[in-house]
Parts: structure tokens; sequence; C-alpha cells
């Protein structure tokens, strides 16, 4: 589950890593009164309008602007408060956007310029442990610093049962070239940013870009937070953040219905009881030459119900040109998973794309003679090859 910029601040600040402040608003009125009473909590003069969207590229695409007095506080809040903010992550469509964060400027001018590092905790599952990234290079471009200049990308591993050391800490504020107060303070930022991550069990904090202020402090300006759904159960007041305005509405729909199901972009929707034969069956899709539409568990219960359902948020993607059903009866019995789909047929009306599906294990002779006898558009295949095949087929019939 992805956060907004302004709950992973506030969730960071929790944790004691310092933030540049802010006040969320949802129309320009809002947005004065949330400058205002920025300006007492914290003294600033000119405030920072930032759009939020799960999506970076924010500034790139108009979704962050600085504002020196209450009417440009107005005017950005309305130009920005109902935009579709298209960015490089948002994907051409862009994004609604219906809240800003009013922030306040920590770009003053002081004794030194500021500067600003990239630094993020993530989840190395290649080999189990967790990672701090970090860069002097930070700012808008770290994929662009990535790909031509990666030398200038470190990595810190982080042994989870250990946690952060002391001369981990030290030794990533000595290489972004820090001395002195801004040393210790970057020492304090990434030790309470490790913790805030491991706490929360997050797989990603990204802070883009740390900034070192004129004054040498250490501010996180930036947070890109995904919380482990899969932990969310013990952080209940962290699982209240979701905006499900941010996702995927089919996905939203199926998680309601308790099913397993995540959005692609192929043209084969797929119906699979279990994770890894849910997998190896979009691995036959494309070597059948199709591309999967979505993967979609329907768990180890399914029953004529859950398959209706599942067939209703699989035909709500339009680029679904053919289904291919594939459950292993273990549990589940064919037979029902057939009439499920039969069943889906009629409560549906017309279903309009052919459905390919391979019914295995417990009773799924009883399920073939089912759908053979029904009459329907489904070839009913029982082995993987053979369902290799007729997709390759039916696809070739649609080009
Ligand atoms: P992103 O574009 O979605 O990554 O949004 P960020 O929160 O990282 O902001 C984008 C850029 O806006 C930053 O890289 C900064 O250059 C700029 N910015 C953010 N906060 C301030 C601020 O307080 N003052 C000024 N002058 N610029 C800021
Ligand atoms: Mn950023």
């Amino acid at each position: 589950m992805n956060l907004h910029e302004y709950q992973g601040k506030e969730i960071l600040n929790s944790f004691g890593v310092e933030i540049q402040r802010g006040i969320v608003a949802t129309t320009p009125e809002e947005a004065v009164e949330a400058a205002k009473k920025l300006t007492e909590q914290t003294g600033t003069k000119w405030y920072v309008v930032k759009a939020q969207v799960h999506a970076g590229g924010r500034g790139k695409g108009g979704g962050v602007k600085l504002a020196k007095n209450l009417e440009e506080v107005k005017t950005i809040a309305s130009q920005i408060i109902g935009m579709t903010l298209i960015t490089p992550q948002t994907g051409a469509s862009g994004k609604k956007v219906h809240q800003v964060l009013i922030a306040e400027d920590v770009y003053y001018p002081g004794d030194s310029e500021p500067e600003e590092y990239y630094m993020s905790v993530l989840l190395n599952r290649s080999n189990g442990k967790n990672m701090i990234m970090y860069s002097t290079e930070g700012g808008m471009d770290i994929e662009k610093i990535a790909e031509e200049t990666p030398h200038l990308i470190f990595n810190e591993e982080i042994d989870p049962a250990l946690g952060i050391l002391p001369f981990q800490a030290r030794k990533i504020a000595f290489n972004l070239g820090l001395s002195g107060m801004a040393f210790k303070q970057m020492v304090k930022f990434v030790t309470a940013l490790y913790t805030a991550y491991s706490k929360t069990d997050s797989s990603l904090f990204e802070i883009n870009p740390v900034l070192k202020t004129s004054d040498d402090r250490i501010l996180a300006v930036d947070a890109k937070v995904t919380l482990d759904d899969n932990a969310l159960f013990r952080h209940k007041d962290y699982a209240a953040l979701r905006d499900t305005r941010e996702e995927n509405p089919i996905e939203v729909e199926a998680k309601a219905a308790g099913l397993n199901y995540v959005d692609l972009d192929g043209n084969v929707g797929c119906m699979v009881n279990g994770a890894g034969l849910a997998m190896a069956t979009m691995d036959l899709i494309k070597q059948a030459g199709g591309d999967p539409a979505n993967f979609l568990d329907v768990g180890g219960t399914a029953d004529a119900e859950r398959v209706e359902t599942a067939f209703n948020i699989i035909l709500k993607d339009p680029n679904v040109k053919a289904i291919l059903v594939n459950i292993f009866g273990g549990i589940v019995r064919c037979d029902r998973v057939a009439q499920g789909i039969i069943d889906a047929y009629k409560n549906i009306g017309n279903i309009p794309v052919p459905i390919i599906v391979r019914l295995q294990g417990t009773n799924a002779d009883i399920a073939k003679v089912l759908i053979e006898k029904s009459g329907l558009n489904v070839y009913s295949v029982t082995e993987f090859q053979e369902a290799a095949d007729k997709v390759q087929e039916v696809l070739q019939e649609l080009a």
C-alpha cells in the first residue's frame, strides 16, 4: 500500500526524522488557512504548494510550486487542486489531484547553499537484507543518475536482525561529504529513517530530496512510502491511511470481494487457484504468444459464486480478448467451478470473449461433461499444453 507524501512525512516525524513541515488542504480557502497556521507554527515566509498524488515527478509535471504570499498560495492551490497531473510516473492519462500539501519553504538563503541528496531504504529480496541507497545527486532525476552514472549511487546493506549500526550511519554521512553539525544531523537522520522503515514494516521509504539547509539541518523534503500489505493487520492506524481514489478501481473491487487480483497490460484474462499455478499460467500465456491481462488467484475455496464474481472482475478490463481458466481441484471441486462458469454465462448475459477452461483434479470428469453439455462458447481442455495451444489458436483467430 502506498501513502501520500504528507502521510509518509507524518510517520517519519513520529520516529524523530526531521521533515519539511506542512498542512494538507482540499480547497484554495483551506490552503490559505493552512499557510497562515504554518507561519504561526514555523515562522516561514514562503510556501511550497505540493500536489498529493501517488506518483513521483510531480515537480516536472507542474504539481510543486513556490508561493511567496497568501494570494499566491490561493492562486496556485486553485490551479493544482482538481487538475489532472501528468508526470513521468503517472502514465499518459495522469492523476487527478484531490488535495495539496502547503509546506514551508526550506530552501532559504543562508551561510551555505542548500544541498539535495537522495536516500531510500528498501528490501533487497535477493539476499534477504535491507538496503540503504543514497547519493549526493538528489533532486528530481535519480533514474537518470542510476542509468548514466551509477557509481554515484552508494549502497549500504543492513542486517534486519541487527538494525543499522552506528558505524554504518557515520559511513553514509561521510560518503555524502558532510562534516561538523551537518554530519551529526545526518547520522541522526539516517538512523531514525531506518527505524521508521523497520518499525512500520515497510518495503520502501524513498526520500528525494533529503535536504541540507543553508544552516546545516537535514530534512526530508519528500517522502514516498510503501507499506507491506501483509503486515497491515499489525498497524490498523496505518491501514486507515489507504486512499482508494489513487488505486486501480478494478483492484479495489477485487480486494473487497476477497480476491487476489493484480491488473496487468495484456489481453488474456486468467482465473487460477493458487498463486504458484497463477504464475505458471501467466508464463503459459506468454509462451503461447499472448500477454496476461491480470493475475488472479481465486483461492482455495472457489465455489460457483466466487467464480462468477471473478468473471465479472476480469471482464471489467476492456483489454481482455480471451479468458483462460486454469483450476486444479484439490480441495476445490471442479464440478462446482464448472457450474460457476455456466452460472456466470447465464447471469452476466453473453460473455463477449472466448473462454478456455482447464479443470484438473477432483471431479474433473464431471466438470467436463457439464461444460460440454452446456453448449456455451467454452473450450474445455485437460492438459496444460492443450490449454497453451488453444490460447494460441484463439489469439490467432482474433488477430
Ligand atoms: P517530486 O517532484 O514529486 O519528487 O516532488 P518533491 O517533493 O521532491 O519536490 C520537487 C522539487 O521541488 C524538489 O526537488 C525541490 O527542488 C523543489 N522544492 C521542494 N520543496 C521546496 C522548498 O521548500 N523550496 C524550494 N525553493 N523548492 C522546493
Ligand atoms: Mn521527490
